[in-house]
């Protein structure tokens, strides 16, 4: 008999990549699929940034590249943190990775024995229980509710946190619920974490740009700059720059876990695609613009669509911050469905019936909700909301 590791058999599929997979089998079958289910903007990478991904292969950038990345992307990161997040930082507290969510991964490997526990608010991305687990670490889950708009309160953080806590997360603007933490939250927070001294903090600002509070961008280490020594901020270009493809994410952080996790990289996957690095660095160098111009169409969309889920039976839509997802509470629409018991089976519902794709809370740590995302056209939120009605009556 062929064995599997205990390591693989505590993890599941990305239940968002499953979600899109069966809308895409759906859709080869010949149906009608609007897909909300998607994490990733609808618009193509900008056309500067192509250019410089097409010039770097012309000038012959198809080798490898040091693990850690490029001189040139690490210093045009360096840059960006100076510039948008008044944070310095020096080369050797930079590692680029193939996407944030491997910069996520090595983080785990390198700052978790077993049984380590490491403090996820729900609702999560759908990666970091996972990837905790792969490194046989133990997700410690802190449930949140629409009343506190899904942010943690200090007191359930000081709840949560026992001798074995080695790593704190943090993801604002957040994926799935949308909303930010203010200067303030993440203060008060911070205020927590500095009676804990032992405890690594991960800010996950993979959505830093897409917000619409009217306040600038802060995260925690913005908030409790006593929190540097031991805060880890990852991003990447995936959602601002409309890159996902290019797999390019990035940590910065106290230079000896960086080492770390760069040995841990070196061993797996790398140095990030040298292609990739250079269109990163186009990115990050080049003109804003591009990233103004989606935020603007998010927010479009993202009024209107809170405006139409709002109007629907039993459905419940808070204003989201940022990002481009909307997570409403579908618990009245499933209590009033006698044929379905679990938000899981609603969106199965939803799909087959309806052929809206859309993820169940339950994915993220949060039953009774959906993601919808609107990286997608108006015109196919108005078709969805119209079949969501149908089916809601
Ligand atoms: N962090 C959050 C909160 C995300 O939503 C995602 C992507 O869905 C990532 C990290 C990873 O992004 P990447 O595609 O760069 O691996």
């Amino acid at each position: 008999d062929l064995q599997l590791s205990s390591r693989v058999q505590a993890i599941k599929p990305s239940p968002t990549l499953a979600v899109t997979n069966k809308a895409a089998e759906l859709r080869a079958a010949g149906q009608d699929i609007i897909g909300l289910g998607a994490g990733e903007p609808d618009f193509d990478t900008p056309e500067h940034i192509k250019k410089a991904a097409i010039e770097a292969i012309q000038n012959g950038q198809t080798k490898y590249t040091a693990v850690d990345g490029t001189p040139a992307l690490k210093k045009a990161i360096i840059s960006k943190f100076k510039r948008d997040n008044g944070l310095e930082y020096e080369a050797n507290q930079i590692l680029v990775s193939s996407g944030g969510k491997q910069s996520f991964f090595n983080l785990a490997l390198a700052t978790l024995n077993a049984g380590d526990e490491a403090i996820i608010p729900a609702p999560y991305w759908v990666s970091y229980p996972d990837m905790v687990l792969v490194a046989e670490g133990k997700p410690v889950i802190i449930e949140t509710t629409v009343d506190t708009r899904f942010k943690i309160t200090p007191e359930q953080l000081e709840e949560a946190i026992t001798d074995r806590t080695r790593l704190f997360v943090i993801n604002s603007p957040s994926n799935p619920s949308g909303m930010a933490y203010s200067l303030e939250e993440l203060q008060a927070l911070g205020e927590v974490l500095k009676k804990y001294p032992d405890i690594m903090i991960a800010t996950d600002d993979m959505y830093e740009p897409i917000l619409w509070t009217g306040k600038p961008f802060c995260n925690i280490v913005n908030a409790c700059p006593e929190l540097y020594e031991r805060t880890f901020v990852l991003n990447g270009v995936s959602k601002a720059y409309s890159m996902t493809g290019w797999r390019i994410g990035y940590a910065a952080g106290p230079a000896k876990i960086i080492g770390a996790m760069k040995k841990i990289q070196s061993q797996s996957t790398s140095n990030p695609c040298s292609i990739s690095q250079a269109a990163a660095t186009a990115a990050l160098e080049g003109d804003q613009a591009c990233v103004g111009e989606m935020v603007t169409a998010f927010k479009e969309r993202h009024d209107w669509l809170v405006d139409a889920l709002n109007k629907l039976p039993g459905v419940e839509c808070p204003n989201g911050d940022g990002t481009f997802y909307v997570f409403p509470s579908f618990q009245g629409a499933i209590d009033a469905d006698s044929s379905v018991s679990t938000d899981v089976e609603f969106a199965e519902k939803l799909l087959t019936d309806a052929g809206v794709a859309l993820v169940p809370g339950s994915a993220f740590g949060c039953p009774g909700h959906m993601r919808l995302s609107f990286a997608t056209s108006m015109e196919n939120l108005e078709k969805a909301i119209e079949r969501l009605q149908k089916v809601l009556g």
